[in-house]
C-alpha cells in the first residue's frame, strides 16, 4: 500500500469516536514501515495491548477500524488455530480473537463483528515469508495468490463491520 501518515490514520476511523481516534497510538516509525509489503497496515496499541487497528485501503480511500481482544476465549481447546484474514496458522496465542464495533448506531449500541486474526496484526508479512509463524502452513498457492485472497478476506470482513451502512467515513 502508498505510505501513509499519522493524520491520515486518524482521520480514516470508521468506528470510534473522534476522541479514541485521537487517542490512539500509532505505530512508531511511520514513514520506515515496510509499505510495499503491506496489503494494510496492523498493529496493536503500544499504549493499551487490548486494542489493535487495521487501516486498509479500500474505495479509493483509506478505512481504519478498531479491534478489540475478545476476553472469553478458551485458548486451551485448540492446539492451533488459523487467521481468517492471512490464513496463517499459529500455535497459542499466535492467533488472537478480535472484535470490531459495526459502522454507526449498531456500533454505539455494542454491536460487534468478531474473527480470528494474527495477534501482532501482521498477515501481509507472514503471506509475503517476511515473518514466519511457528508452525508450518502448508500452501500449493503462490505468494500473489495468497495475497489475492488475505485481501478479499480482509475485504469481506470490513463488508461486515460496514454492515450496509455507506463505507464513506463521516
Ligand atoms: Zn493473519
Amino acid at each position: 500500500m502508498q505510505p501513509i501518515s499519522d493524520k491520515e490514520i486518524r482521520g480514516s476511523f470508521v468506528n470510534c469516536s473522534k476522541g479514541d481516534a485521537r487517542r490512539a497510538n500509532l505505530p512508531k516509525g511511520l514513514s520506515d514501515l515496510p509499505w510495499d509489503d503491506l496489503d494494510f497496515l496492523g498493529w496493536c496499541d503500544p499504549g493499551a495491548p487490548e486494542r489493535g487497528y487495521i487501516v486498509a485501503e479500500r474505495d479509493g480511500g483509506l478505512v481504519g477500524v478498531t479491534l478489540r481482544l475478545a476476553q472469553d476465549v478458551r485458548r486451551s481447546i485448540a492446539k492451533s488455530t488459523i487467521c481468517s484474514i492471512c490464513l496463517t496458522a499459529h500455535s497459542g496465542t499466535g492467533v488472537a480473537l478480535f472484535t470490531a464495533p459495526r459502522v454507526g448506531a449498531a456500533g454505539r449500541q455494542g454491536n460487534t463483528v468478531g474473527t480470528y486474526i494474527c495477534a501482532d496484526l501482521a498477515c501481509s508479512l507472514y503471506v509475503r515469508g517476511k515473518k514466519r509463524a511457528d508452525l508450518d502452513t502448508y500452501e500449493t498457492l503462490t505468494v500473489e495468490e495468497r495475497v489475492v485472497r488475505a485481501v478479499g478476506n480482509l475485504s469481506a470482513f470490513l463488508d461486515k463491520v460496514f454492515d450496509g451502512t455507506s463505507s464513506i467515513a463521516t
